[in-house]
């Protein structure tokens, strides 16, 4: 089935089980307990492109293959990562699939679920922190506010191959916080589809890049605005967070974050 299924040597007739475990977004000590004991357990890890080398190195035992995806950037295909899960069950005890954040959100973990399911193979997922939650906390801003924010929506404009286009701003999510994932390459397609769905241009915004990681960036921005702001963005994974708890941020870059020198901000 893959070059690495057809591995020559002795087929271990037990069945293993598949951990799919979170990285979170960046920073290694950030990781779970459970998700490093797993890991420096582990016979044989599949990786993504996001994770962060650090968190791999944990698995010291383990066979590292990755099958990573980033737009732009080669793709395995979900269903050679799920064929290669079932086959690593059947040959090793402890098989890892680590995803970037956390496994749930935005990270196809259903699809690898079902495929475990269907060729009854036990798994157990560890959650990691997502980027929403690396990015607020980044920036001490809480995505819930008393008074502001009484709900939080994660969303992404991106949609799959052959997804029927449809409109991906939430209705009635103007008094939430909307956090939007794999937004630095659509803004122009953000900003047009929140000022018709009726959003201020001066709401505010920001993006942060790389978060949770020393090379984590701040863009305060607003709707009006956000194309500039994505283009100051480097190469590194950015989120969009965007809503009324966002108003404080250039404030608070000011009076503390800016001076860490990591963090740079763009004027409102
Ligand atoms: N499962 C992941 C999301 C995968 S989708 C999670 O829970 O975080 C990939 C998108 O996540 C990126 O395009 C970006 O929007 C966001 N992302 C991942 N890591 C990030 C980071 N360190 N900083 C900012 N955004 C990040």
């Amino acid at each position: 089935m893959t070059d690495w299924d057809n591995a020559n040597g002795p087929k271990i007739n037990r069945r293993g089980k598949v951990y799919i475990i979170g990285a979170g977004s960046g920073a290694t000590d950030l990781l779970t307990v459970r998700a490093s004991r797993i890991l420096a357990e582990s016979d044989v890890v599949f990786c993504d492109a996001l994770v962060n080398p650090e968190v791999t190195s944990l698995a010291t035992r383990a066979k590292v293959i990755s099958v990573g995806k980033r737009c732009g950037h080669a793709s395995t295909a979900q269903r050679f990562i799920n064929r290669s899960l079932v086959g690593a069950a059947s040959r090793y005890e402890k098989v890892v699939r680590l995803k970037g954040g956390d496994p749930m959100i935005f990270g196809r973990a259903q699809e690898e679920i079902d495929a475990l399911k269907a060729a009854n193979i036990p798994f157990e997922v560890i959650p990691g922190i997502t980027a929403a939650l690396a990015a607020s906390a980044d920036l001490g801003v809480s995505l819930t506010k008393r008074g502001v924010s009484r709900s939080v929506v994660f969303v992404t404009p991106r949609m799959g191959d052959n997804e029927p286009i449809n409109n991906w701003v939430p209705p009635e999510s103007m008094k939430a916080t909307l956090v939007i994932y794999m937004a630095a390459k659509q803004s122009v397609l953000i900003r047009k589809a929140l000022l018709n769905a009726g959003y201020k241009s001066a709401t505010p915004a920001v993006f942060v890049e790389n978060a949770s990681l020393s090379n984590r960036h701040v863009f305060p921005t607003t709707i009006a605005r956000i194309d500039e702001a994505a283009m100051q963005l480097g190469h590194g994974p950015a989120i969009l967070l965007i809503g009324e708890v966002c108003t404080s941020i250039a404030y608070q870059l000011d009076a503390a974050l800016f001076d860490q020198g990591s963090l740079t901000s763009l004027a409102y």
